[in-house]
């Protein structure tokens, strides 16, 4: 940085020094004196700007997502934890014995902690070769029969390969962030669900397939999601979702969390009392501005099932800006880039959110200030 700045300055001392001799010689008129300083002007912006942006870049050092300590019963440790027991099962993409192997981990997870657990399964077709393949959803229910239901969700499998990954595009993709952050949320969002208000149910789902994608131009995405909601219209239960909330790459040790466009668009009232929960936690990692439009699992849930979803999702990894690494569908997606501490900060909002949800006067004497 320092070195262009000197370059810059000789570049000045130079032009100014050309255009002395050339008025002198030829006496040359106003226009070229303006060029040679609009181009002084233009290099001495230019450089500004660069700096600005090599500095822009992003932190060395990793900021917390929360100004507030996050209280110790939303553990980070445990969460990452929890992450990376599901990394070490492998790539899990869709059909894979690593897949199968976290299934069972999870049904028997979920069930410990007192859920319901099922498992929604569909058939489809491998788009590699035509074979029918089963996919599964995995749905833990707690408290089904009560009024005021609401979803939360993650994908929890992993893209066949790391198909961004400048170096090796056929590599192994581990998906720590995209897949496992987004389970591992779950997973300790589930050990908080012990003082739900006493009219809130809470199913947590897992879909298969969201991207199954051996080419990008052929193949579908989103198919776990798509019967989840499908079926949920051919079969609607007693009691509809209130809401819906979509985890996906929480896990980013540099958190920011904005508004994602499409949740604005068809959960607006949603995204809005999520973000207002952490401003009042003062997990700042949640920004209340809109960036990025995405397609994800939520698109099914709100287009299909019309359940109103946003999707919680930090799609800048690590951080913007040019110049700035990417680790999203790369082999750089492991558990090493990860943190704990983001995915304790969204389960603290989400959970804190949910106990907002309840509606009845024993849930209400719960909701006292700052719980
Ligand atoms: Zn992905």
């Amino acid at each position: 940085m320092s070195e262009s700045s000197t370059a810059i300055m000789e570049n000045q001392r130079t032009l100014a020094a050309s255009t002395d001799r050339f008025d002198e010689r030829a006496g040359a008129g106003l226009a070229t004196r303006l060029i040679l300083v609009g181009l002084v002007v233009f290099l001495i912006v230019g450089s500004i700007l660069f700096v600005r942006v090599m500095l822009h870049r992003g932190p060395d050092t990793i900021e917390s997502p929360s100004s507030a300590p996050i209280p110790a019963r939303y553990d980070a440790d445990r969460a990452m934890g929890y992450l990376q027991k599901l990394c070490d099962f492998g790539p899990r993409p869709s059909g894979s014995e690593a897949m199968v192997r976290q299934q069972r981990y999870l049904e028997s997870f979920f069930l410990e902690r007192g859920a319901e657990v099922r498992r929604q399964e569909f058939e489809t077709r491998n788009p590699n070769d035509g074979s029918a393949m089963t996919m599964t959803n995995l749905i833990a229910s707690w408290h089904p029969e009560r009024p005021l239901r609401f979803l939360f969700c993650a994908h929890y499998d992993t893209r066949p390969y790391p198909d961004r990954d400048r170096q090796n595009r056929k590599g192994t993709f581990i998906g720590a962030n995209d897949g496992a952050s987004g389970t591992a949320g779950l997973m300790e969002l589930s050990n908080q669900l012990d003082d739900l208000p006493d009219d809130v149910g809470i199913d947590l789902v897992m879909f298969d397939g969201e991207e199954f994608i051996w080419q990008e131009d052929r193949d579908r995405y989103f198919l776990g999601s798509t019967y989840f909601a499908q079926t949920y219209v051919d079969t609607p239960p007693e009691n509809a979702y209130r809401a819906g909330v979509l985890f996906d790459m929480i896990g980013d040790r540099e958190l920011r969390l904005y508004y994602e466009m499409n949740s604005i668009r068809y959960a607006k009232p949603v995204a809005q009392s999520f973000w207002q929960v952490a401003k009042r936690l003062r997990v700042d990692a949640f920004v209340p501005r809109t960036r990025h439009d995405l397609r994800d699992d939520h698109l099914p849930l709100n287009q299909i099932a019309k359940i109103p979803t946003i999707d919680v999702i930090d799609f800048d990894y690590p951080r913007p800006g040019i110049g700035s690494p990417s680790y999203w569908h790369t082999e750089q997606d492991i558990p090493k880039n990860c943190s704990g501490e983001s995915i304790a900060a969204v389960v603290w909002v989400a959970h804190q959110w949910i106990t907002a949800q309840g509606r009845s006067e024993q849930s209400r004497s719960i909701k006292t200030p700052n719980r």
